[in-house]
C-alpha cells in the first residue's frame, strides 16, 4: 500500500508498504478513506519532534472504515464508519481513569499514531487500543465533517474545557490557524460574553470576519488597542495561545489580566522564556499544552446536531497518490489553504 513516510529531518516520501496486521488483541485495522495534514507534521519533518521516529507513516488525522479487529474489541466492529484519535491509550492506568490519556502510560500511549508508529497518512492503518481510539461516526455525520474530530477538534474542545470560561469572560484567542479555528467553535460552545481572536495572516483574519461576524477579529499590532477597548480590568479574562510564533506566549501572559487563566494549547519549535520577575503579583495560573483526546464522542454529537462545523477549514481535496502536491502547498501556505484533506483509494 502507499504510505507517507518519515525518511530522516527534512524528508517525507511516498513509499510502498506492506498493509499493516493485526498485532495484538485489542488492535483494529482501518481503510482510510480520508486523512488531513497537520501542523504537527511538519514540526516532525523540521525534527522538532524528538520523539518521531524515522522510518514511520506520518499522519494522524483521519477517518475511515473498519477492515478488521482483534479479539478483545467489541465496541467497533469491521465495516463501521469510525474517527480516529491522535491518542493511543489503555484506558486502564492511573491517567486514563482520570482522563489525564495524554498521559497513559502504557509505552504507546499519548501521541504515538503517525510519531512513534505508523500513521495515517496512507491506504490503511492499524489502531491499538481500538476500543478508545477509534469512535464511530454518526449516521448523518459525512467522513468530511468528523474529519477532525480526533486531533484538533479535540484539541480545541479540550483546551475551552480545562479554561474555565464563564459567560461573563472575555477570551483572547492567539492563532487563527486551523487549532485555533476549532478552540474558537468550541470556546463559542460556552457562550462567553466576547471572543477577540488575534492572527497575523491576512487570509485567515478575514477567514475569522468572514464565517464568525461576532468575533473581533484583531491583528497583532492592534491588539493592545483592541484589548484596552474591550477589557475593563486590564486584559482578557481567559487567553488561549495557539499560535506558538515566536512572540505569541509573552503575549499570551501580557494580555491576560490578573489572577486569569492563560491555557498553552501550542507545540513549539523552540523553548519560551516565563519571566516569572516581570510577572510577579499577576496571580495567573498556566495550563500547558498536550490535549487529552478522549471527547470524542461527545465532539461527533455535536457535529451530528449542527453546533460545530469545522467543513469550511478543508479548502482543499488531493488524492493520496498527489500527497507531496499537498504538502508542498500546506507547508508553503499557497492558495489560501487552511487545510488539506486526503482521499483514500
Ligand atoms: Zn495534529
Ligand atoms: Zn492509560
Amino acid at each position: 500500500m502507499l504510505a507517507y513516510t518519515y525518511v530522516s529531518q527534512g524528508n517525507f516520501q511516498l513509499t510502498e508498504k506492506p498493509k499493516p496486521e493485526l498485532a495484538d488483541a485489542k488492535d483494529a485495522i482501518v481503510r482510510v478513506t480520508l486523512s488531513s495534514i497537520c501542523t504537527s507534521d511538519l514540526h516532525i519533518k523540521h525534527g522538532a519532534v524528538p520523539r518521531a521516529v524515522p522510518g514511520i507513516t506520518v499522519g494522524h488525522e483521519m477517518v475511515g472504515i473498519v477492515e478488521s479487529v482483534g479479539s478483545e474489541v467489541s465496541a467497533v466492529k469491521p465495516g463501521d464508519r469510525v474517527a480516529v484519535n491522535v491518542e493511543t491509550f489503555c484506558g486502564e492506568c492511573f491517567f486514563c481513569k482520570r482522563g489525564y490519556v495524554n498521559n497513559c502510560t502504557d509505552e504507546n500511549g499519548g501521541w504515538a499514531l503517525g510519531c512513534r508508529i505508523d500513521g495515517g497518512q496512507a491506504e490503511y492503518v492499524r489502531v491499538p487500543y481500538a476500543e478508545q481510539g477509534l469512535t464511530v461516526i454518526p449516521e448523518h455525520v459525512s467522513f468530511e465533517q468528523a474529519l477532525f474530530t480526533g486531533d484538533i477538534l479535540a484539541t480545541g474542545y479540550w483546551a475551552a474545557r480545562i479554561s474555565e470560561i464563564t459567560r461573563e469572560d472575555t477570551v483572547l484567542i492567539l492563532g487563527a490557524g486551523p487549532t485555533g479555528i476549532c478552540t474558537l467553535l468550541c470556546v463559542m460552545l460556552k457562550h462567553p460574553k466576547q471572543i477577540i481572536v488575534c492572527e497575523k495572516d491576512p487570509d485567515r483574519l478575514d477567514f475569522v470576519r468572514k464565517q464568525y461576524p461576532d468575533v473581533i477579529a484583531a491583528a497583532p499590532d492592534s491588539l493592545e488597542s483592541t484589548i484596552r477597548e474591550n477589557c475593563r480590568n486590564g486584559g482578557a479574562d481567559v487567553v488561549l495561545e495557539v499560535a506558538g510564533a515566536k512572540d505569541t506566549f509573552r503575549m499570551a501572559w501580557q494580555y491576560a489580566r490578573p489572577n486569569a487563566v492563560v491555557t498553552v494549547v501550542a507545540l513549539y519549535e523552540e523553548d519560551q522564556v516565563l519571566p516569572l520577575p516581570e510577572m510577579y503579583g499577576k496571580n495567573l495560573t498556566f495550563k500547558t499544552g498536550g490535549v487529552d483526546g478522549c471527547d470524542c464522542r461527545e465532539i461527533l454529537a455535536l457535529i451530528a446536531e449542527g453546533k460545530i462545523d469545522t467543513t469550511p477549514l478543508i479548502t482543499h481535496t488531493y488524492p493520496l497518490e498527489q500527497i507531496e502536491e499537498a504538502y508542498d502547498l500546506f507547508e508553503n501556505r499557497r492558495d489560501h489553504v487552511i487545510k488539506v484533506a486526503l482521499k483514500g483509494k
